[in-house]
């Protein structure tokens, strides 16, 4: 190791532009996010819980549809299947709107509507924590969504 003293990085980036520096600097890690509403955060926790055991099961309670080669046996339990599904889909949407809420708290912008901006009064997101939207707001959602009607 001896000889070569040149250091690695002797361009200073006067000429060559690659240099600069691509890789974003500035923002340092934040380990911990801030949750602006515990209380809320863990009613989702729970109700999110609360729906996986459920439709746990849901799913347990009958037999996998799955496994079951033989058609009469498939068709005896197609309106299970039906109801379970019909579950299972709103359950979904509800779990999904649940991990997105806990999503936008993860990344602190729960309780700031979608749609004007403004931070949506803690009342409200205590009633409807998966919320997206101030009152304003979704009362001229709802009403749109009327008139288009
Ligand atoms: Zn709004």
């Amino acid at each position: 190791m001896k000889g070569r003293s040149t250091p690695k990085r002797v361009s200073k980036a006067k000429t060559s532009s690659r240099t600069v520096s691509s890789r974003k600097t500035g923002k340092k890690k934040t380990p911990a996010p801030k949750v602006k509403y515990p209380d809320i955060r863990r009613d989702l926790e729970r109700q999110r819980a609360a729906i996986l055991d459920e439709t746990g099961e849901v799913l347990t309670n009958r037999p996998d549809l799955e496994a079951f080669p033989d058609v009469s046996d498939q068709a005896s339990a197609e309106m299970d299947q039906n109801f379970s599904m019909r579950i299972r889909d709103r359950e979904r949407k509800l779990l999904k709107k649940i991990d997105e809420a806990l999503d936008r708290m993860n990344n602190a912008i729960y309780g700031i509507c979608e749609h004007c901006d403004g931070e949506i009064p803690y009342k409200r997101l205590k009633a409807r924590p998966v919320t997206t939207l101030c009152i304003e707001c979704k009362t001229a959602q709802e009403q749109e969504e009327k008139a288009r009607r």
